[in-house]
């Protein structure tokens, strides 16, 4: 089976590699969106202009002081009309490019293949877009249904490149901070100069096309979207319900329970170490009275290396348990936490005013339930990628319920540790035992 796996790395560029990526942005973004004027024109009986020709009667209208005049669009209304043009596609536009480039010299300096890549993914668009005409997907209730494509904004630039004109380099072995991390470098044409970035995993498959973005927070990114072989996955038969526990990060319904190894509660003990480092300073940087003093700064950035370390750390442990979840288990059953709506103070909810307090609190459960949208969506893509799939039931009254007989008491809860119910006298690991329930309910739904 292949799979596309994209990476995606936040680019370092200097001053003057910027300046030099938004020219190449800017210009990919004007052929894109006059090579949408052009087919844009589709339906209009007039002949029709090349995009040498549409080019210059732009110059010719801002020399002459007309403004290019925006209208409504009705996407709907428009489809309805014949098409006049009928091959307005890549293979018709591209020569068109090819010699709107040798007359414009601003053009010249951004790569060809560029701007081909740029007239390709506008092919694609419109290939999407009647795609989603002939099986009738609407993707919006507005104007434009079925996404017919539009221009391209000035904020998000895109420059894609073909996969040979792109390489990257390692350039050293560590990139500090991150744990892992290390500095590469990007190949990119024309650009003079290499553009360095912080990297923390090898790009693995065969890498189609490149693509440099500028996104919305104003930083430069690389995407490569890379095609790889993988094992056809096999949909484990098996089901399982997940508690998240108290002294212990989650409790599986057959008893097995996370952390496993001694490595992993090692990683869980650190994780749990550093919170405790992390509180401590930070409650001596509320205490001083002057604040952004050097020492002052010191201790945040502290507490600021020690919350990244922490959350690598939990980062890997939950890739390691969810890996080892979904590769036993196709149905995965987890407690549907509000994780928002949850405060630090842990003050109990509606139904068990109190008790959660006292039978889940703490600063463990804490550090879980900053954990746990992070595991479920893990958990969520990994069976996915093998067939299976994760149900999310309600955990109310999981912990006071009898796996075995059902019934609902708070007093079933013996101790934190035990479940025993008072009907029927089932006795069990409370853990194991809201685990089961939470299975349960999966199976209802
Ligand atoms: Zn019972």
């Amino acid at each position: 089976m292949t799979r596309n796996y994209p990476y995606k790395f936040r680019l370092e560029p200097t001053e003057e590699q910027k300046t030099r990526l938004k020219h190449y942005g800017f210009t990919c973004r004007f052929i894109y969106n006059l090579a949408l004027d052009q087919r844009n024109l589709s339906r209009d009986p007039k002949p029709l202009p090349t995009l040498l020709e549409m080019w210059e009667k732009r110059v010719a209208d801002r020399e002459a002081g007309i403004k290019p005049e925006r209208k409504e669009r009705n996407f709907e209304e428009e489809r309805k009309q014949e098409v006049v043009h009928k091959n307005i596609n890549y293979g018709f536009q591209s020569p068109q490019m090819t010699v709107l480039r040798r007359e414009v010299e601003w053009m010249q300096d951004v790569p060809f293949s560029c701007l081909q890549e740029t007239l390709r993914s506008l092919q694609t668009a419109f290939k999407n877009f009647f795609d989603r005409v002939k099986k009738g997907q609407r993707v919006s209730d507005g104007r434009n249904p079925y996404g017919y494509p539009v221009y391209r904004s000035r904020y998000r630039l895109s420059i894609p490149f073909k996969p040979a004109n792109v390489s990257i380099k390692k350039v050293s072995e560590r990139a500090g901070g991150e744990e892992g991390a290390y500095f590469s470098e990007l190949t990119v044409p024309l650009m003079g100069s290499l553009i360095r970035f912080r990297q923390d995993r090898p790009v693995l498959g065969t890498p189609k096309t490149p693509t440099l973005k500028l996104e919305g927070d104003g930083k430069w990114y690389v995407v490569i979207l890379t095609e790889q072989e993988v094992e056809d996955p096999q949909t484990p038969e098996a089901e399982v319900g997940i508690d998240l526990g108290v002294a212990k990060m989650i409790t599986l319904s057959d008893g097995t329970i996370y952390p496993l190894t001694k490595k992993q509660q090692q990683t869980f003990t650190n994780i749990d170490t550093t919170e405790k480092r992390i509180r401590k300073l930070q409650a001596a940087c509320d205490r001083r009275k002057t604040k952004f003093s050097k020492n002052w700064i010191k201790v945040k950035r502290q507490v600021v290396k020690l919350k990244h370390r922490q959350k690598r750390s939990r980062e890997s442990l939950h890739h390691e348990i969810t890996h080892l979840i979904t590769s036993g288990f196709g149905r995965v059953a987890v407690e549907n936490l509000n994780i928002k709506g949850m405060t630090p103070s842990a003050s109990g909810t509606e139904e068990e005013p109190g008790t959660n307090v006292a039978q889940k609190s703490g600063l463990n459960r804490e550090i879980l339930k900053r954990g746990w949208g992070q595991l479920v969506s893990q958990l969520e893509y990994k069976a996915e990628w093998r067939g299976g799939e994760v149900i999310k039931v309600d955990p109310k009254y999981t912990s006071q319920t009898c796996s075995k007989c059902g019934h609902v008491e708070k007093a079933n809860r013996a101790t934190q540790a035990t479940f025993l119910c008072q009907k029927c006298g089932h006795k069990e690991n409370a853990d194991v035992n809201a685990a089961k329930n939470i299975l349960t309910r999966a199976e209802k739904q």
